[in-house]
């Protein structure tokens, strides 16, 4: 088998991703379930809004503005009266009738005067107003929106689009499916974290869970198969049954060049197409990238702080778009804090830190087996390959990977 490669740049390989990924299918959802999912195709308006001549604020409606002349009130219409739009009101000079917001409002009813703006003149309880109001308070019938109009094209819905969905009677809505996303662990070493017993020599795997909850966060749909012990056989029967039944398929560990790195030969007898298997960055030089049949296949390095970086890098940008949704990493570009130098060069090296009065200051970092390091970690910031030293407020590339709370 061949060595990894350590020359492909992030970009490079984060390129050749995403010109593999195909969008999915679309489905129908119920109107509760579509916040956050890409809408599949542009809708159009059902109905006008308002649907009907509107009045938008409690009051007197006249069929023409009195001045300061006193008025009799000779009736009231409410929001859901049987009303037909189309009926006029026929008010005599000198009267209105009391209108409340979201009611019907007669053809020839030309203003709402609010109940705030007049008084009640003694001793025959005419009504008179007081102060003017700029508007005439009635909402035109679909002022807002017009029949066929586009409602909504296609994005991510928000909870408003919801809002806006629920007013047009979309009680269904088309959105992209989910991607189905299978993840391994691999390693004889793995125990369970719910397993009763710890041996001396093992561990409990964590990147089967960060992966299913990075991806989940991402909008896919996550089946966690668990732990494969580094066997040949093994290995090659999970990924071949995972490849056939998901979208996408996420291995840790067993990627590299160790005598128990099962991944490439497994992937190589199941004729997957390796894209990239290895990096010029630090965590994750052995990252292998295949594809079989439409679907994707990650191998990532088993240390568990080069798992988020990589699903960070080449994994939830795919994930976004096979849902039809754009992944924005939250790029920017720092100062350090304090200077920063190294022995080697010879790959892009990503290293946790937080930011403090507008620098970057680096978080206890023993390297990428060293998770709990993320605990106090903002963002990854990065040493270009070729990179020595760093002075103190010299700029770098990072990426914030905890939300702004
Ligand atoms: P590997 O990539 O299989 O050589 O593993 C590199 C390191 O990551 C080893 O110390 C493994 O024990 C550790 N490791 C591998 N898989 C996991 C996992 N699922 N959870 C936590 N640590 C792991
Ligand atoms: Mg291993």
């Amino acid at each position: 088998m061949k060595r990894p490669d350590t020359f492909l740049e992030p970009e490079d390989a984060g390129a050749i991703v995403m010109s593999t990924v195909r969008q999915c299918d679309t489905e129908t959802v119920d109107l509760t379930a579509c916040c956050g999912r890409a809408l599949a195709e542009t809708l159009p308006a059902r109905t006008e809004q308002p649907r009907f001549r509107k009045g938008a604020v409690d009051g007197y409606a006249l069929a023409e503005d009195p001045g300061d002349q006193p008025f009799d009130v000779i009736g009231s219409i409410a929001a859901g009266d049987r009303r037909d739009p189309a009926q006029p009101a026929a008010l005599k000079p000198g009267t209105a009738v009391r209108i409340m917001t979201g009611a019907v409002v007669p053809p020839d009813i030309a203003l709402i005067i609010r109940f705030e703006f007049t008084e009640t003149v003694p001793p025959a309880e005419q009504v008179r107003i007081v102060h003017t109001d700029s508007s005439s308070n009635i909402a035109e019938r679909g002022e807002n929106i017009r029949l066929d109009e586009p409602l909504l094209t296609p994005r991510r819905v928000t909870p408003a689009d919801v809002g806006i969905l629920a007013s047009q009677g979309y009680a269904r809505v088309p959105v992209f499916r989910r991607p189905s996303v299978a993840v391994f662990s691999t390693g004889t070493e793995l125990v369970a974290p719910d397993s009763e017993t710890l041996e001396p020599w093992a561990i409990h795997d964590s990147n089967s869970y960060q992966i299913a909850a990075l991806a989940e966060e991402i909008g896919a749909n996550v089946v966690n198969y668990g732990i494969l012990p580094d066997d040949q056989q093994q290995i090659t029967d999970a990924v071949k049954a995972a490849i056939d039944t998901h979208d996408v398929v996420v291995c840790s560990g067993g990627v590299s060049m160790g005598d128990m790195d099962f991944l490439p030969t497994a992937l190589e007898t199941l004729q997957a197409e390796i894209h990239f298997h290895g990096l010029a960055m630090k965590p994750g030089r052995p990252t292998l990238f295949a594809t079989s049949g439409g679907t994707l296949i990650f191998g990532l390095p088993g240390n568990p702080v080069s798992t988020l970086v990589q699903f960070e890098m080449f994994i939830a940008p795919a994930l976004a778009e096979m849902q039809g949704l754009t992944y924005t990493p939250r790029e920017t570009s720092l100062p350090l804090a304090k200077p920063f130098s190294r022995g080697k060069t010879d790959r892009h090296e990503y290293l946790p830190g937080y930011v403090q009065d507008g620098k970057i200051e680096r978080v206890t970092y023993q390297g990428s087996g060293h998770l709990s390091a993320l605990a106090a970690a903002e963002l990854i910031f990065r040493i270009d390959r070729g990179v020595t030293s760093v002075p103190a407020g010299g700029e770098v590339y990072a990426r914030y990977i905890r939300p702004t709370d």
